[in-house]
């Protein structure tokens, strides 16, 4: 039963925008993963935990107090019942998310998180790792890639629409930086699941990748 689709990539890719839109067509729950990264390297930050104090960020990520709440036009993230949503989104926070994610026991720390987002009606699934350790299973698996000079213009327009001041070589660094990591590292790097659909959006509109995986999703 096709009830639960993975998406899988490196950022700026525009896993998070075809998800939403997948998601609420369906009325599917989503499961942006990202997002609990960030959230737990925000929350370390605040707290002066180190990003690489492996068993107290563990810790940390088992005992988040975090929610995600439809407000309508998208989803707000509740941390301790703050809506954290904007100061996610920033660059050291990113960077952090990507440090903290690359330790196995942080890892193991949100898996169970993760699988509870599966339940009825649907899930589709939004991260690094969806098709290849939290959803093994999965029915259908995307993989959506986007050169790095693409992503980083995305990025930069998304950015720079919410009012935040950008340079689009710092950003085009700061991807190829993150993404080095995220491809290389020894725990759940990123890469595409064996039975993944590989889409490369470097020239399609969200659209056109939309329709690419209700096209897959009725096969
Ligand atoms: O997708 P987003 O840019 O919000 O993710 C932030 C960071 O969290 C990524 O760079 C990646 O290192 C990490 N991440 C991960 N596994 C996921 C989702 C995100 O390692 N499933």
């Amino acid at each position: 039963n096709i009830n639960l689709v993975t998406v899988d990539g490196p950022s700026g890719s525009g896993k998070g925008t075809v998800c939403h839109i997948i998601a609420a067509r369906l009325k599917w729950n989503l499961l942006d993963s990202g997002a609990l990264y960030r959230i737990l390297a925000f929350a370390a930050l605040q707290k002066k935990i180190s990003l690489d104090d492996q068993k107290s960020l563990a810790n940390l990520a088992l005992n988040l107090n975090v929610s995600f709440q439809s407000n309508g036009v998208g989803v707000d993230t509740l941390l301790a019942g703050e809506n954290v949503g904007d100061k996610l989104r920033t660059e050291t926070v990113a960077q952090a998310a990507s440090q903290v994610a690359s330790l196995q026991l942080v890892r193991d720390a949100l898996l169970t998180r993760q699988k509870a987002f599966y339940k009825e009606p649907g899930l589709i699934a939004d991260g690094r790792d969806m098709g290849t350790v939290v959803f093994p299973d999965a029915p259908v698996k995307i993989f959506l890639d986007a050169s790095a000079e693409q992503r980083a213009l995305r990025r930069f327009n998304q950015l720079q629409s919410k009012g935040f001041n950008v340079s689009l070589a710092e950003i085009l660094s700061e991807i190829k930086e993150r993404d080095f990591r995220d491809r290389n590292r020894p725990v759940a790097p990123l890469k595409p699941a064996e039975d993944a659909l590989v889409i490369d959006s470097t020239s399609l509109t969200v659209v056109q990748v939309v329709d690419q995986i209700f096209e897959l999703m009725k096969l």
